[in-house]
């Protein structure tokens, strides 16, 4: 479909943001990419279908033409993966339903090898902890530090897993020497909180990059998916399984997170230049016991505070107290009651995610209104002395609620 793509005259990031996925485009007649909300097609000619099917069974490749069903393949989704491979620099991209379902299909692919061993550095987000820690998928995990990987690959280790920068912590892993170190095994590196915008795992050897796009890609709170950025090989097992067990993102979501795409890299250094700001406020605030910021800079910022977390949490006004990150407003959450809370206790402290620490997704609001209103946050006083004033008749008045 895009075979007038000319990969001998490469193009900036920010260039294929706004056209990768949309060549054809104008041929068509059109600016704004078509949503095909179709969940079947048409087609009069029953043995080129099945010769397709047979072929999509076998290969996994890409359907050429109609998909046949909506669980195979659609264009609008198409293109979005295809624009996203493009911008990691990988050969293809597999999209997927939530950042769950994709990391579940990929743990499928390798499992139905016989490769049921994860090798895993922590931190990771709490639900992909979860999900290889319960062994939901029938995988079983190590758990290691960079250093330990080498030491624990065993024959049946289907793949090495990390986040870098990882959630909650913004911890670094050196991808390029991991990579080095897992051999024939496949990397794979969540690069949820860099973006391509920041960081391009493929190009320093991870075989397997895994996106949130519910994040940065979407951009703006309001899409939920998943994406994996790999070589075709791996790409064409992942759209087995993802016929096979039908975690595909929905064609308008697909539409939503092209649109997405365009913006990401304004969106991405925008946010990251408030979040070195504020960074740097904190660094030397007194409130504060450390901050957590990467080499690689990005929007996401961590810090512990030496009062109570959930005092912070409750007295932000600007800012949104709620999970998630990489919308373009400001949110903060805090990690050991949230976002990691499945994790046991013990292995979250011990991946560093302290009871003190919050974690703050910095939007596109001016860095003046956020550091007012975190600043006013972080000397907020303790939620149960805030009182309301006693009402008239001397009767004491319900306590006014401290968050929103
Ligand atoms: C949110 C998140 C996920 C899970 O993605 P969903 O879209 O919520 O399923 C995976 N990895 C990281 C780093 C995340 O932040």
């Amino acid at each position: 479909m895009y075979m007038d793509y000319d990969a001998s005259t490469p193009r900036a990031l920010a260039t294929e943001a706004v056209h990768a996925g949309r060549e054809d485009l104008a041929e068509l007649g059109l600016h704004a990419p078509p949503i095909d909300l179709s969940t079947t097609y048409p087609s009069y000619d029953t043995r080129a279908e099945a010769a397709r099917i047979d072929e999509f069974a076998t290969t996994g490749a890409r359907l050429d033409g109609p998909p046949v069903y909506a669980r195979l393949d659609n264009p609008t989704t198409a293109r979005f993966e295809t624009a996203l491979a493009r911008l990691e620099g990988a050969d293809d991209a597999v999209a997927f339903a939530s950042g769950m379902a994709a990391l579940t299909a990929v743990l499928l692919v390798r499992a139905s090898l016989g490769l049921r061993h994860v090798v895993a550095v922590r931190p990771l987000y709490g639900c992909s902890d979860h999900l290889l820690n319960a062994g939901l998928l029938g995988t079983e995990v190590t758990w290691t530090d960079p250093a330990g990987v080498a030491d624990a690959i065993r024959p049946d280790t289907g793949l090495v897993m990390v986040e870098s920068p990882a959630n909650p912590t913004l911890a670094e892993v050196d991808i390029r020497a991991l990579a080095h170190a897992c051999g024939s095994v496949p990397l794979l590196v969540d690069n949820t909180f860099a973006t391509p915008v920041l960081q391009r795992p493929v190009e320093e050897g991870a075989r397997i990059v895994l996106h949130s796009a519910t994040k940065y890609l979407g951009g703006h709170g309001d899409v939920m998916g998943g994406v994996v950025a790999c070589d075709d090989e791996f790409a064409r097992a992942l759209r087995q399984v993802r016929f096979a067990t039908g975690g595909v993102l929905h064609p308008l979501a697909g539409y939503l997170l092209l649109r997405g795409l365009s913006t990401l890299p304004v969106r991405v250094r925008a946010a990251s230049a408030t979040a070195a700001e504020l960074v740097r406020r904190l660094a030397t605030d007194p409130r504060i016991a450390r901050v957590h910021y990467p080499r690689v800079g990005g929007a996401m910022v961590s810090f512990e505070v030496y009062g109570d977390p959930h005092d912070v949490i409750a007295g932000v006004r600007l800012i949104t107290p709620a999970v998630s990150l990489g919308s373009v407003d400001t949110l903060i959450q805090h990690p050991a009651s949230i976002s990691h809370r499945i994790v046991a206790e013990g292995d979250r402290r011990s991946a560093g995610v302290s009871d003190r620490l919050l974690r703050m997704s910095v939007g596109l609001e001016d860095v003046e209104d956020l550091w007012r209103d975190l600043t006013q946050a972080l000397s907020a006083p303790p939620a149960e002395t805030v009182r309301a004033p006693r009402a008239a008749d001397g009767s004491a008045a319900p306590s006014r609620p401290v968050g929103r």
